[in-house]
């Protein structure tokens, strides 16, 4: 799930792992280590449990000019974090990094009796499956690791060296990314393109199934059948600034704040206010294929699922012909769910590369029905294998909670209804409020973060660190809005937070409302106001602490806090509520002391089922 660096060259490797590493940290880890090799293959194992900080003062003791190693972040998902599990993990002369899980661990470990294992971890199986096949290095390291890989079954990113060649990393992938970075006498390893940045903009991206041996100046690239592959070299995209915190505290908070130039990049060249039309080019479904669509099923975890979730409530307002399920992906790909005919499946993950959606992703594709990819990762496992798509191109995502990709998703998702809605007929008159307030709504976001509510908010947050639980309600759109607001919350201020359609108030949650809680009403105008005035009022004659975010001017209720807004908008309202949300999470986390960007026990792309 976390981090994998590999380096072999001619300069300092223990630096790069480190700096690569660190440029990983975003997406949450509990350990980190590094393992380099001498000339003569002397290793030098360096391993720390928590932060790379810790791992940084073990290894002061321990510096080394050595030219080739590998380094890992681990999200523990077999045994506790503790050194002894941290990686690399070592068997005979190898040593290994691997991101994923090693599902048939135990029943591979039975057959392992020569190793004697020092970790709870799946991934030292691995380890002494490889070194089982290696045999101290009387078979060639990329023969021993591939016939071992043909008997894991589960997910892996793996980077693996060997004190008998000093010279060379094998690294192979199913399911966990792996880029090869390719530079001048030098080649560099790692589980996401971040960590090359300043080292090179060319890069191989491995597809799942292939296996690579590098040197610091060869690359050769084959399939775990021995079939060698002419890898394609891709420019790495990214720039420095944009991984890079640019002045703000946290990235979550750069992350919301962007909001307006990373929605901008989501719509560019896709909206036509001038013909009211939206152009997806992604999809690539003809108008035929797309006036045939009856069932959309939007697939996703998290807050892609939210995402996904709010945009289907949009979509149905405007094709009423088309029937839409949103579904969790992790239940999703157990269930014996039936496809209709004619059924499109919306993929959404910002990573591109979220285990779960991947493998509904899959399923769906060996049931026939197309699928299309509301991905931000270009290149990643999901945007390859979908049949088409629309890149949210929000830029990286640093923060573990997602925040810009959340608004993206949904309007993306939005304008891939509108696409089936022009090819349905679906009159030009109906739409055009739609893609008005979509053109509008970067401006929108940014008249907000521009007003006095940011600094508003901050003040009201204060209040409130001393609950411990949050009710998020909302009708309507506002409901889907709530539950991605209820999400953020507890992700990052660990607070708990739930959500719930208000009109459910009375049939249970009502009987929580008590001083331990404070209620967020998210509250648009439109039909479903007044009854949402009404769930208000049984709040607040319980003795709720309500806070209401609203863009109706005239609301006067008698609660705790008002966050009115003033907007244009009003179909994409709670698009602009959403972000007090994250606000409101955000400055909640602060004030609590939480590490913001990394909040504990989660990770930013989530590989592992
Ligand atoms: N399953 C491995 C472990 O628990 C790897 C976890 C990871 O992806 O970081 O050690």
């Amino acid at each position: 799930m976390c981090g994998i660096v590999g380096y072999v060259g001619n300069k300092n490797a223990q630096n790069f792992l480190v700096s690569g590493l660190k440029r990983l940290e975003y997406r949450g880890y509990d350990s980190a280590g590094v393992v380099t090799l001498d000339q003569e293959g002397n290793a030098t194992l360096i391993r720390a449990k928590g932060k790379i900080a810790n791992l940084e003062s073990c290894m002061a003791k321990k510096k080394r000019d050595d030219v080739i190693g590998i380094g890992h972040t681990r999200w523990a998902t077999h045994g506790e974090p503790s050194e002894a599990n941290a990686h690399p993990h070592k068997a005979g002369s190898i040593y290994l990094v691997h991101n994923g899980i090693i599902e048939n661990y135990k029943e591979l470990k039975s057959q392992l009796k020569n190793h004697d294992f020092k970790s709870d971890t799946d991934t030292e199986v691995l380890a002494a499956l490889i070194e089982s096949f290696y045999q101290d290095g009387k078979h060639p390291l990329v023969n021993a690791v591939v016939q071992a890989l043909k008997l894991v079954k589960g997910t892996y990113g793996i980077a693996v060296v060997s004190e008998k060649n000093p010279e060379e990393i094998v690294v192979a992938r199913s399911g966990s990314p792996l880029v090869v970075g390719i530079g001048k006498d030098e080649t560099l390893i790692a589980s996401d393109a971040s960590a090359l940045i300043g080292h090179t903009k060319r890069a191989i991206y491995l597809k799942d199934g292939e296996v690579a041996k590098v040197s610091k100046d060869s690359i050769e690239v084959k399939t775990l059948n021995a079939e060698p592959v002419s890898a394609k070299v891709e420019e790495i995209e990214t720039n420095l600034a944009a991984i890079q915190k640019g002045g703000y505290d946290h990235f979550l908070l750069k992350e919301i704040m962007e909001q307006p130039e990373s929605l901008a990049e989501t719509l560019r060249g896709r909206v036509d206010t001038k013909n009211n039309l939206v152009h997806l080019g992604g999809p690539g479904l003809s108008e035929a294929e797309l006036r045939k669509i009856k069932h959309l099923i939007v697939v996703g975890c998290g807050t892609a699922h939210y995402a996904g979730t709010l945009a289907s409530y949009y979509i149905e307002q405007f094709t009423p012909e088309i029937t839409i399920e949103t579904v969790v992906a992790s239940e999703y790909r157990y269930r014996q769910a039936y496809i209709p005919k004619d059924s499109v499946a919306l993929i959404v993950s910002q990573s591109g590369e979220t285990a779960d959606t991947l493998a509904c992703l899959r399923e769906i594709k060996k049931q026939g029905a197309k699928t299309i990819g509301i991905v931000n990762a270009i290149g990643s496992t999901i945007a390859r294998e979908v049949d088409g798509g629309t890149y949210v191109h929000v830029g990286p995502e640093i923060a573990v909670a997602s925040t810009k990709a959340f608004t993206s998703q949904v309007i993306a998702m939005v304008m891939f209804g509108i696409t089936i809605a022009q090819a349905k007929g679906v009159k030009n008159t109906i739409l055009r409020s739609y893609i008005e307030e979509i053109a509008k709504l970067p401006d929108e976001i940014s008249k907000l973060l521009n007003s006095d509510i940011p600094n508003a908010v901050k003040t009201m947050t204060q209040k409130y660190a001393k609950y411990e639980h949050g009710i998020y309600l909302g009708r309507d759109v506002a409901y889907p809005t709530a539950m991605e607001g209820a999400l953020k919350m507890k992700e990052i201020s660990y607070l708990d937070a739930n959500a719930y359609a208000f009109g459910e108030l009375k049939h249970g949650p009502l009987a929580l409302v008590d001083d331990r809680f404070f209620e967020v009403v998210l509250l648009p105008k439109g039909a479903l106001y007044e009854k949402a005035i009404s769930n208000v009022q049984e709040v607040l004659a319980r003795g709720g602490h309500v806070i209401v975010i609203t863009n109706e001017e005239h609301f006067d209720l008698p609660v705790d806090d008002i966050v009115k807004i003033t907007t244009d908008l009003e179909i994409f309202a709670p698009i602009i509520m959403n972000v007090i949300s994250q606000l409101f999470a955000y400055n909640m986390a602060v004030a609590k002391g939480n590490n913001v960007d990394q909040p504990r026990n989660l990770a930013k792309s989530v590989t592992v089922e």
